[in-house]
């Protein structure tokens, strides 16, 4: 339970406002946290893949339609369906955990995996293709050999690692040849536009991106290979 100081709006909002609720936690399971509203919620904020649920409060209800992590705030976008909710409130969160956000762990999984593969097996590995479920990933990349048990376990155990360092997952707007000048990997072939969003988990996959993916590297929870075949001349997928 965390109380939050209330910020300067301090009117009730009632149903069918589109706010963004704050919280200095990242909520989970039946957490009571204290609402601070922070703003009415503009378009530009509403995507991603954060959580989903609903806030419950006496009889209020907070529907969260999506879960944004902003510097040390998390903001909780959507709409009140019952009653009012206004700063100081208490309320329960029930968290969805919902197909959207497994898409996003394995999205983000993929940016993960995408790097480790360079780093064990060398920098000509570059994405072929790839493809994101629910419940699964595949990742299409150039290499002319197989690639052994024991460098799939490395692979595995590195972005295991990562996942477990738990990275912020940071995007940023940057004119496109500063982001090359950072580092950003692009595939090769892809037209871009001159402004690029990119996406960095701490200093180990840098890449240009505009899916959605989880806010830190950690809610990915664990990564397993199943398996790793050659699919066409020079390209291998796991
Ligand atoms: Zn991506």
């Amino acid at each position: 339970m965390a109380a939050i100081k209330a910020t300067s709006i301090s009117r009730p909002y009632s149903r069918s406002q589109r706010l963004a609720l704050t919280t200095r936690q990242h909520l989970s399971g039946e957490d009571e946290i204290t609402v601070e509203i922070a703003r009415r919620a503009d378009a530009e904020i509403c995507r991603g893949p954060g959580d989903e649920g609903v806030l419950e409060c006496a009889g209020s209800i907070f529907n969260v339609q999506d879960t944004q992590k902003q510097k040390d705030a998390y903001m909780h976008i959507g709409t009140v369906t019952a009653g009012q909710v206004k700063t100081g409130n208490t309320v329960k969160a029930r968290v969805n955990r919902s197909e959207r956000r497994q898409i996003a762990y394995n999205h983000s999984a993929t940016h993960l995996l995408h790097a480790a593969l360079r780093k064990v097996l060398g920098e000509h590995v570059t994405q072929k293709g790839s493809l994101v479920q629910s419940d699964r990933l595949r990742f299409d990349f150039s290499h002319f050999a197989p690639v052994s048990p024991e460098q799939l376990n490395e692979i595995e155990d590195l972005v295991n690692e990562k996942i477990r360092a738990n990275y912020d997952v940071d995007t940023r707007l940057m004119k496109q040849d500063e982001a090359m000048a950072a580092g950003a990997m692009a595939l090769f072939g892809e037209k871009y536009g001159d402004v690029v969003r990119v996406l960095s988990m701490g200093d180990f996959s840098v890449e240009l991106c505009g899916g959605t993916h989880v806010n830190h590297t950690g809610d990915i929870g664990l990564f397993k290979i199943i398996s790793e075949t050659g699919v066409a001349a020079g390209v291998r997928r796991t």
